[in-house]
């Protein structure tokens, strides 16, 4: 049997909260019947990007408190959550800036592996990542509630729930090992590897060492520094240097299989059918959330898919993705799209779709599904 996507178009047909896209959102919940995946009293982590700042066009807190109320209608205990990025504690207060804390929610917010960021527990991934360290509020839950803003990315073209599982239920740097060792450096970059810096192009703007999240990166007249110890290959200066005077010898392909990787490593932490995925197609932004900006959306809003089949859920993302027109006054203003590609892959010329057949592949779900459309 094919799994079951469930669809929300963004356009409302008339003047009633019944026919909203959150007053959707609710019903659809509903009818899936949460009481399937979560049980009374379980606490159930509610996994989401907490935004960065400079950010604002992220998954917008309304829709968060919809759905944390549905789950706790079965008698459920959610949290919302991610795992380490910035300084934990920060990243609490950036995540309250967009609205996400306890007075607007109604529920914990939480960093999955602790206000340090060590708290983790050792799985094993695959071929390309070997270990990862899984955070333990998320190691430990026996269900999830996976909330994903859909937008592009450098590496992956696109970005969904495969990658906001592998990179965000994987702790970054745990206790004992170095930052490069950490799971998010390991999808990034291969083994030791550090960027290249090219010292004819580069003219000294420093703009890489403003955006580094580690403050690894000196730059001053004539001189630009790497502190390695302290890098944590996140690839951020690379994506922004504006001459192009940075660079990682990354396989791309790479990047989107150890994705899949990553999301099947913390994925089997769970027993099948108890992660439910939220996929928004809404604000799709170029690049991701991790970005100290947002741009003009890309596309025209899409609606909302729901399923408990992560590969069909991100092909079925993909494949209205692909129906949507590059948008004007955006950065993939007057882009032709070749048939068969979508405006993501378009922008950044890395095949989407790699991360979801690798996922098929590692048998996390199947891209056969049946869309079933939501009316009131
Ligand atoms: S952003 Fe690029 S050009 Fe600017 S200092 Fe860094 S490496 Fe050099
Ligand atoms: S990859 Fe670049 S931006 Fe990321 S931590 Fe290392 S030096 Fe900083």
């Amino acid at each position: 049997m094919k799994p079951k996507v469930y669809f929300i178009d963004s356009r409302v047909e008339r003047f009633d909260y019944k026919f909203s896209v959150i007053g959707r959102l609710e019903k659809t919940l509903e009818k899936i019947d949460l009481s399937n995946y979560f049980s009374k009293d379980e606490l159930v982590p509610v996994k989401m990007h907490l935004g960065n700042p400079g950010g604002h066009g992220v998954l917008r807190p309304n829709f968060v408190k919809v759905v944390v109320e549905q789950i706790k209608k079965v008698g459920a205990k959610p949290f919302v959550t991610d795992s380490a990025r910035l300084n934990p504690y920060q990243y609490l207060e950036v995540a309250s800036d967009f609205g996400y804390n306890q007075l607007t929610l109604g529920v914990p917010v939480i960093i999955a592996d602790g206000i340090f960021g060590l708290d983790s527990v050792k799985a094993k991934a695959g071929e390309l990542l070997g270990e990862l360290q899984i955070p333990s509020a998320i190691y430990d839950a026996k269900t999830m509630m996976v909330l994903t803003h859909v937008k592009g990315h450098i590496d992956s073209s696109y970005a969904g729930a495969i990658k906001n599982i592998a990179m965000g239920c994987v702790s970054p740097r745990p206790r004992g090992l170095d930052w490069k060792d950490g799971g998010r450096g390991k999808m990034h970059f291969q083994l030791d590897e550090i960027m290249t810096w090219n010292s004819d192009l580069c003219n000294f703007c420093a703009i890489c060492a403003n955006n580094c999240p580690q403050d690894a990166i000196r730059v001053e007249e004539n001189l630009f520094e790497v502190d390695d110890a302290k890098c944590w290959r996140c690839g951020r200066c690379v994506r922004v240097c504006p001459e192009g005077a940075l660079s990682v010898p990354i396989s791309y392909d790479r990047f989107q299989v150890s994705l899949a990787e990553a999301a099947k490593a913390v994925l089997s932490t769970f027993k099948p059918k108890k992660v439910l995925y939220i996929n928004f197609i809404l604000d799709v932004q170029p690049e991701c959330d991790c970005m100290l900006m947002s741009d003009t959306p890309v596309i025209q809003d899409q609606g909302i898919l729901i399923s408990d089949d992560i590969v069909a859920v991100e092909h079925a993302s993909l494949e209205i993705i692909r129906g949507a027109k590059p948008l004007p006054q955006s950065r993939a203003e007057g882009l032709e799209l070749k048939k068969g590609t979508d405006v993501l892959t378009a922008i950044h010329g890395k095949d989407a779709k790699k991360q979801i057949e690798a996922a098929e592949e590692l048998g996390l779900g199947k891209r056969e599904y049946e869309l079933v459309r939501i009316k009131v």
